[in-house]
């Protein structure tokens, strides 16, 4: 399998997150457009496409060459084949879309009833971290299952209001991944953002948490990097304290007593 991907020498981006950040910006679906996708996902296809077999960047030139066929994992599901009909004739020059799970009438679950038949572990929906379209279910599940990913799609969210963004209200379109976060969320995802905030230094959040609560968290989030923090807040900080928290959970060994680090 060959990834592709189209850095951007000029700007030295090296995905569309890198962009979003430099930029403060939020993804474009964000808008209901869709320069996103087209931009990070077709463009390099279709110039990985070029340089393969050699094409000129003239699509004039191509009329004569083989087409190429791309094999799109849209599913049978009404939703999937609605995005397939939007792209009718949008393929790109040169290539044909083929659609083989909507050709054989495989929907999602089937999908999923068919790799859990091989035995394989059943992926989660893909798209990017902070695509426009998650669910709050997906933003929970990103949440407790990718902190670090949750942190950077609020990172993105955040550059984007203090850039001054007015048309939506955040991520979620008529709501912020944020204030749905640090609000109604369940608690868990509560406390995901506000180790986040704790790490970038953003807000006092943990002021307001309960040390079990603290514990409960950090054990169920491991993968937080959460302890190294407050290990090199520590060392910055000869007090001991540190600083968002005020002290109350300075001590890592104090903060995380059962894990080994
Ligand atoms: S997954 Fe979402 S954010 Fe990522 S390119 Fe597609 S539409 Fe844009």
């Amino acid at each position: 399998m060959t990834v592709v991907k189209n850095p951007r020498p000029r700007s030295g981006d090296q995905s569309i997150g890198d962009a979003l950040l430099r930029c403060r910006v939020l993804p474009a679906l964000a808008f209901n457009k869709h320069q996103c996708s087209i931009v990070w996902k077709i463009d390099p296809q279709d110039a990985f496409i070029r340089r393969h077999f050699g094409w000129s960047n003239k699509s004039t030139c191509w009329a004569s060459v083989p087409h190429v066929v791309k094999a799109i994992g849209y599913d049978a599901d009404p939703r999937d084949r609605c995005r397939a009909g939007k792209s009718h004739g949008k393929d790109s020059p040169g290539c044909v879309n083929w659609y083989p799970l909507i050709e054989w009438e495989i929907n999602r679950e089937a999908c999923s009833d068919i790799i859990a038949a091989a035995g394989l572990p059943v992926p989660p929906k893909s798209s990017c971290v902070f695509c426009p379209s998650m669910q709050k279910a997906e933003i929970d599940e990103l949440a407790r299952t990718e902190p670090d990913n949750f942190g950077l799609a609020i990172a993105v969210e955040d550059g984007a209001v203090e850039r001054g963004l007015e048309s939506v209200k955040g991520l979620g379109r008529g709501f912020s991944w944020r204030s749905y976060a640090s609000e109604s969320a369940p608690m868990d995802v509560r406390m995901v953002l506000a180790y986040h905030d704790h790490r970038v230094g953003l807000s006092p959040a943990l002021q307001h948490v309960d040390d079990e609560t603290l514990l409960r968290a950090i054990q169920q989030h491991p993968d937080l990097s959460f302890v190294d923090f407050l290990r090199q807040e520590r060392r910055r900080r000869p007090s001991g304290r540190c600083g968002p928290c005020d002290g109350r959970i300075a001590d890592p060994d104090r903060a995380r007593p059962t894990v080994s680090i």
